[in-house]
């Protein structure tokens, strides 16, 4: 059993950049040329790759890369009942996204990201991995929905249905499950949160794990008061690429969890450096929100858009600054 640091563990949000032929077979799959199983078993070659940068970068509690998925909502409402194959939305300029579609009632099928789990922990050499999921807010929020009619109703709904998955988690032995919801972050209003707060009750309630809940970017200042009250043990948040805006709101609303610190912007080519961690590290420290116990030291978000070479540099830099932090504080 690997022995996780108390003080400034370190971690990853979840994505990383697509190694090997993860992008191949998801083209494959789409075509249907390949079944799903074989699909997890043909991934796990790339899985490997991220899990060797995430050891030779000393990173504590990993995750699987998220090789297997195209697009957060898009590969969990494919695995869902209820959903129907997506339209193509046309974002801005010439970036569409396809979008699911709700048609009917949300139910659970069979496992969706745990066998990448199972297999990342089977070579992790004892580092536990993160389990992780898009949130039911965020499924929600970018679907079409042409079932329910009501965004809460469909929000707790999909929290029903990824409760079994967490369940699932938990059973095979996960001590870390992460939820991801970005877009909370792009409708910060106290009455979305409450939506939030009421299906994390429903995705964690009597489980014995740890539960975090990662949002980024946005205004988050906006949303930071209630996202307290949501019943999870760690808020993942990003600080680096917002200049650290929100520590004096932090100091201000009393922060009573336990914090990921986004401390590697996942929008620049720049590797930080170890000194640079280090000095933003301090400056959380300089406010004396939290003990060193109940900070994790991660990147600001998913690195699936860097190159692998800098993503890899990013976080054993970041992981040398966790050390000599460790040393300090
Ligand atoms: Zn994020």
């Amino acid at each position: 059993m690997y022995y996780v640091p108390d003080k400034f563990p370190t971690t990853v949000v979840g994505s990383y950049p697509k190694l090997g032929k993860a992008e191949d077979l998801i083209r494959q799959r789409k075509r249907g040329e390949l079944g799903e199983d074989e699909f997890h078993v043909l991934v796990q070659e790339s899985i490997q790759e991220v899990i060797n940068d995430y050891l030779w970068a000393g990173v504590d509690i990993l995750s699987d890369g998220e090789q297997s998925r195209e697009d957060m909502v898009v590969y969990f409402a494919e695995r869902l009942e209820g959903y129907v194959g997506g339209e193509w939305v046309r974002i801005f300029d010439n970036v569409y996204f396809r979008k699911p579609v709700v048609a009917g009632k949300i139910r659970y099928k069979s496992p969706m990201a745990i066998e990448d789990w199972v297999y990342a922990s089977s070579i992790s050499q004892g580092r536990p991995v993160k389990a992780i999921l898009t949130g039911p807010y965020t499924m929600a929020d970018w679907s079409f929905d042409l079932y329910y009619g009501d965004r809460r109703e469909l929000v707790i709904e999909l929290a029903k249905a990824l409760r079994h998955e967490i369940e699932g988690f938990v059973k095979r032995g996960a001590r870390y499950v992460q939820v991801d919801e970005p877009a909370l972050s792009t409708r910060p209003f106290k009455d979305d949160v409450d939506i939030a707060k009421e299906a994390a009750k429903i995705l964690f309630h009597g489980l014995d794990v740890k539960s975090i809940m990662h949002v980024c970017f946005g205004r988050i200042e906006r949303i930071l008061e209630y996202l307290l009250e949501i019943p999870v043990d760690q808020l993942d948040l990003e600080f680096k690429n917002s200049n650290f805006r929100l520590l004096p709101f932090l100091a201000e609303y009393g922060f009573n969890k336990e914090l990921g610190y986004g401390v590697i912007d996942v929008h620049s080519l720049q590797v930080e450096s170890i000194n640079e961690v280090l000095s933003d590290i301090e400056k959380l420290m300089k406010t004396g929100i939290l003990p060193p116990e109940k900070i994790y030291i991660d990147p600001d978000c998913g690195l699936k858009r860097l190159p692998r070479e800098i993503a890899r540099q990013k976080l054993r830099n970041m992981v040398e600054a966790a050390k000599k932090a460790r040393e300090v504080w």
